[in-house]
């Protein structure tokens, strides 16, 4: 078998339990595929070789000795790196905690592991989570497998081209506004961001606290479900976990009626995300899309919620305001690298500050100048204080849209990968990648991205999916019976393919 790889993780698990592969085979055709595509990629910026082959043996010996394992223990699985691994370098792409290894365990890696599933690596972001291109890691961007001359999206870009390369066929993201989705979208993947509060965030180092949800990412449905059928769950640990059942998303797919589970059910479309500027090709496989639904007995519901205009200056509001807040605490005092001025006795505030800024990038540094703008006292009710009253009615808007419809749609970004060396002329018209993304973080819904086509020039396009809080299972229904509607308009990520510009060294990027 030498196209292990081609499996899906579902697939990959059927064939461990009936002995027709190993997870050593599996772990070892994993790194294999990372060892020959990663110089161009740079989906992977740790690999942790010996880690991945040790459980992988643990798995190979219980199985033989008849232990009940875990459906998917054994199968690789990546973890974005600013998702937190004991013993494993955690970066979250910034030079600021270069060469720090965690002495903890996420919530999420800790069940990855009480499941079984080898970690391979950990995988590549926009510093920080806080991009949409993951051209903003200290150590160098990753390239779009579909044509390495193009951003995989961000932040979880790594996760994103990982997965759609198949170096492995499961991974982990974090989704503040869009960086699960996003890339999910521009590499022809799937990926979820769970209700708030679904899975722990104890371990997963803080953007914007109250936007911030892991979640999987997946070549399919049923993987990603299985994904987060590991990983949800309340955890203590966790302040703002829900503390209640959650039920399979693989059980609800699999009972779920594939194209007819949509009959009778209600899928708006929001006017005012629609008014966005989307490519051509993007809004016209959206509308095909919408076609196919209806046609399968969906009732499309056109609403129009006049707060979902202001997601976006209300995201980019509270975003910086909690990002600068988190990032205090990456001083060079108490964690990863410190710099000293070259002076006589610098006071700890010289050597912060110049750890700072010679630790954060770019992007990084605007967001904590706009966070710290945002919370000032004198701009703090002005700022602050209106996005919060806003966040309050583009939820109570939600509410509303919930009681006419059961689930949204939308395209999921505005265009589809993008060229590295595009034109943005500010940092606002790139901000507008996540801007049909965002309304669901901002309420805390479970939403995700599912290919449903190509645009123009063979790259993937994608439709989103958005539910009611605690509505998981819904979203999945909804999104299986779209993965089975367009599954003739989607084209899979090509396997084998000449990956061979190499991408910039690690120590080659501008990190400052
Ligand atoms: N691209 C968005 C931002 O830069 C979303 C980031 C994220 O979801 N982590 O803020």
């Amino acid at each position: 078998m030498t196209d292990l790889m081609k499996l899906s993780a579902l697939e990959m698990a059927e064939a461990l339990r009936e002995g027709r592969v190993t997870s050593t085979e599996l772990v070892e055709a994993s790194l294999a595929r990372i060892e020959e595509l990663n110089p161009s990629i740079n989906a992977f910026l740790a690999v942790d070789a010996e880690g991945a082959l040790a459980t992988a043996q643990e798995v190979d010996e219980l199985r033989a000795q008849g232990a009940e394992l875990h459906p998917l223990a054994g199968v690789p699985v990546a973890v974005k790196d600013n998702i937190v691994t004991s013993g494993l370098e955690t970066t979250a792409a910034s030079r600021i905690l270069e060469g720090w290894v965690p002495p903890y365990d996420a919530t999420v890696v800790a069940r990855l592991k009480a499941a079984r599933l080898p970690i391979v690596g950990k995988t590549n972001l926009d510093e920080f989570a806080m991009g949409s291109g993951t051209e903003f890691s200290a150590f160098g961007p990753t390239k779009n497998p579909w044509d390495l001359k193009r951003a995989p999206g961000g932040s979880g870009g790594g996760s994103a081209a990982a997965v759609a390369s198949y170096m492995v066929p499961l991974a982990l993201g974090s989704d503040t506004g869009g960086s699960i989705r996003q890339p999910a979208m521009l590499t022809g993947t799937v990926g979820v961001k769970p209700t708030y509060g679904r899975i722990s965030r104890y371990g997963a180092i803080a953007l914007a606290s109250s936007l911030d949800q892991v979640g999987p990412v997946a070549r399919n449905l049923a993987d990603a479900a299985a994904l987060q059928d590991i990983i949800a769950g309340h955890d203590p640990k966790d302040a703002t976990s829900l503390n209640e059942e959650h039920g399979s998303m693989l059980q609800v797919i699999e009972t779920a009626g594939g194209k007819n589970a949509v009959e009778g059910l209600r899928v708006a479309v929001v006017n005012e995300i629609m008014e966005e500027n989307y490519d051509e090709d993007v809004r016209a496989n959206f509308e095909r899309t919408l076609a196919e639904l209806e046609a399968a007995g969906a009732k499309i519901v056109h609403l129009s919620l006049p707060s979902i205009k202001y997601a976006f200056p209300t995201y980019y509001m509270i975003l910086p305001a909690e990002a600068s807040s988190n990032l205090a605490r990456f001083d060079g005092i108490r964690y990863g690298t410190r710099w000293v001025p070259d002076k006589p006795n610098p006071t700890v505030n010289e050597v912060m500050a110049y750890t700072r800024d010679n630790g954060f990038g770019p992007e990084v540094k605007r967001r904590i100048i706009m966070g710290t703008r945002v919370l000032r006292a004198g701009n703090y009710d002005a700022y602050f204080g209106a996005a919060l009253r806003m966040r309050t009615l583009i939820r109570e808007d939600l509410e509303r849209l919930f009681e006419q419809a059961d689930v949204y749609v939308s395209p999921t970004a505005l265009g589809t990968a993008f060229p590295f060396e595009r034109e943005v002329k500010s940092p606002v018209e790139a901000y507008l990648n996540d801007v049909a993304t965002i309304p669901a973080n901002l309420a805390g819904l479970p939403a995700l991205s599912i290919p449903n086509g190509i645009d123009a020039n063979g790259l993937p396009t994608a439709i989103q999916v958005v539910a009611h809080q605690r509505e998981d299972a819904l979203l999945y229904t909804v999104a299986s019976a779209i993965e089975e509607l367009v599954a003739e308009d989607v084209v899979a990520p090509r396997y084998l393919d000449d990956y061979s510009t190499p991408a910039p060294a690690r120590n080659d990027s501008e990190g400052k």
